[in-house]
């Protein structure tokens, strides 16, 4: 594994390290342009704010994949976009710091073949739930069924012991985060956050939403009284009709994205 060297606590969570000794591969235009957007529709709707990071296996290498340098989601460009291989170290950061808990991405695509995207974040309705001891992320409409019947709940300190700062900033701690998908595309990081693995990147970006939405729902209805959740049954049925529709929501989000950035050209910022 690569060291961390200039680390201070202003940067606590990123690292410059040194890039691999090899040469990164060539991808298309289109799969760095979809990251660059998955980075902004996560901004968009409140996944992400100056933390969190989304990332997709590369399409020609896939013992390697692609994430943003160390930097707020939102500001990103296809020239921020790092190649990793699965020990986590970049290829071609070319000395830029990279992210501190890259080791979450590169543990759980080393792990799951089936695994094309990522999403880490802090989305404010799931932090609640990753503490509360008996009230599991669990899902209660129609757009959620990937969340199976509850979200495990990846306790660091079983990893880790009591005294880490609950970041995933090795590759144990990223192996025994990426054990805990086989019953959810959703494991919730006590204190933390959560982390989201789809099949592609469309899909990731709009599981990682509904998460967000579905944890405020639940929360807002259990002021109401006891919950009806779906069944394990419904959940399935759910992802089946629902995720065959995600580029609905994945055009609307695209075009907001590019309105948003022209605006941002159109003065001057
Ligand atoms: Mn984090």
């Amino acid at each position: 594994m690569c060291g961390n060297v200039n680390e201070n606590s202003a940067e606590a969570i990123s690292a410059q390290v040194a890039d691999a000794a090899t040469q990164p591969t060539a991808t298309t235009h289109k799969l760095l342009d979809d990251l660059v957007l998955a980075n902004h529709i996560l901004f968009n709707n409140g996944v992400v704010d100056a933390f969190g990071h989304v990332s997709v296996r590369h399409d020609v290498r896939p013992d390697r994949f692609l994430l943003a340098r160390n930097m707020a989601p939102d500001n990103g460009t296809i020239d921020d976009i790092v190649e990793f291989n699965l020990d986590g170290e970049p290829v071609n950061a070319n000395g830029h710091r990279v992210y501190l808990e890259r080791f979450i991405h590169s543990e759980i695509y080393r792990a799951r073949s089936d695994v094309m995207a990522v999403v880490h974040s802090h989305s404010h309705a799931i932090v609640p739930l990753s503490v509360a001891k008996d009230f599991p992320l669990r899902p209660l409409f129609h757009m959620a069924g990937f969340i199976g019947t509850a979200a495990p709940v990846f306790e660091i300190r079983d990893a880790g012991g009591n005294g880490t700062d609950l970041l995933i900033s090795n590759q144990m701690l990223g192996r025994a985060l990426s054990g805990l998908f086989k019953s959810s595309a959703i494991v919730l990081m006590r204190g933390h956050g959560s982390t989201v693995v789809a099949e592609t990147l469309q899909k990731v970006v709009y599981r990682a939403v509904y998460a967000e939405i579905n944890a405020r729902y639940q929360m807002e209805a259990n002021k109401l009284g006891p919950i009806t959740y779906l069944t394990e049954e419904e959940a399935r049925s759910c992802v089946t009709s629902i995720e065959g529709q995600i580029q609905r929501p994945w055009d609307l989000w695209t075009e907001q994205a590019r309105m948003k950035a022209l605006a941002k050209r159109e003065r001057g910022v």
